[in-house]
């Protein structure tokens, strides 16, 4: 099988709300589907959901970026991935978005070439994935409301909840979101390094009377000496990082480091399945385990996160829940969904059409 052509469209989709975090206010998808053929005839969707305050690329740098790939890939074949991305970063540093459309591409031609879905190429060792959902920063007392909402009408059993602003704010949301859920509910916070050091053994005392199971990214991402300082601090808090492992490397240093519990995957900063699996080995052979986020991904990107969380052991957590807030979705397929329990279709590749 050969690669023999490339198409690239963009596609902005509004949100049903906007959603806010502690860098950024977001109030739609903005993202990068391609289409990629082969000589056997057989298509593989991939896609780019560039986030510029966490990757440092734009839509129109990722188009840009993939349009230097397709030189590249033309006559490649999408099984050689290791050859796929040691072209592509050969050609240039970073840029995992752009990376990761191509990678996701590869994945559904091998899973279509195979007949098998990604979840079993990837290994398989399970179909389905309890997802959380994520809470944006309001008042607190919106956000015990739409707790209680996500809880009780949607069924969701772990919330994820922004903060990092103001910590005295942040323990407050805790302490209503607990009241309004009850005891039961696995609550995480992500403080999308909002914090120093201080703020964030304050909210950490804080955030343990409420039950808080996990903490992501209190400090700027540089800082792994600072996140190794807290986690042995922690007491009994998992401590997690996001916007600081972007690769192998990072993820390999942290562990040296001791920074982290937990490591937030996404597909959009490391570029792609392939460099996601090599940090979850990586993690894993330290005794760390792994969640896979996302950006602002549709279905597509989606369902390769899920396919990522359900093949893999030692991917524990998934948060994977940017399709839901969206006014319209132009991908359909890859995942059913029954309340907080995501089952992957028995399809060949992701099992998804525009
Ligand atoms: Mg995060």
């Amino acid at each position: 099988m050969r690669i023999t052509g490339m198409k690239v469209e963009k596609v902005r989709i509004p949100m049903t709300a906007s959603l806010k975090v502690a860098f950024a206010t977001v109030d739609s998808l903005e993202s990068v589907l391609i289409r990629v053929e082969t000589d056997e005839g057989c298509v593989g969707f991939g896609e780019a959901s560039p986030f510029a305050p966490v990757t440092g690329e734009t839509l129109d740098g990722v188009i840009a970026v993939l349009d230097i790939f397709r030189q590249g890939l033309m006559g490649m074949d999408p099984m050689d991935i290791e050859a796929v991305h040691a072209m592509m970063d050969g050609v240039i540093v970073g840029n995992g978005a752009a990376k990761c459309a191509v990678d996701l591409a590869m994945y559904d031609l091998m899973g279509k070439a195979a007949g098998v879905p990604v979840y079993k190429l990837l290994g398989g060792y399970s179909n389905t994935v309890q997802n959380d959902i994520t809470i944006g920063i309001s008042t607190p007392e919106q956000m015990a409301e739409e707790a209680k909402k996500y809880v009780s009408e949607y069924g969701y059993r772990i919330l994820k909840v922004k903060a990092g602003i103001d910590w005295q704010e942040d323990i407050r949301a805790m302490k209503l979101i607990r009241g309004a859920v009850g005891p039961q509910i696995r609550l995480r916070v992500d403080a999308n390094q909002g914090y120093d050091i201080a703020k964030a053994q304050r909210a950490l005392k804080g955030f343990r009377e409420y039950g808080v199971e996990a903490v992501e990214q209190c400090l700027p991402h540089w800082d792994l000496e600072g996140a190794a300082y807290l986690r042995n601090h922690a007491e009994g808090i998992h401590m997690m990082l996001d916007e600081s492992i972007h690769d192998p490397v990072d993820a390999a240093r942290a562990c040296r480091l001791g920074s982290a519990d937990i490591l937030n995957i996404k597909l959009m900063k490391c570029g792609g399945l392939y460099p996601a699996q090599k940090i979850n080995a990586v993690a894993e052979a330290n005794g760390v385990t792994c969640m896979v986020g996302c950006m602002l991904e549709t279905r597509l990107a989606i369902t390769a996160g899920l396919s990522l969380v359900a093949a893999k052991k030692n991917v524990t957590e998934a948060d994977c829940d940017s399709f839901l807030y969206y006014k319209e979705n132009p991908v359909e397929g890859g995942f059913v969904q029954d309340k907080d329990t995501f089952t992957l279709l028995n399809k060949p590749g992701f099992g998804v059409t525009f």
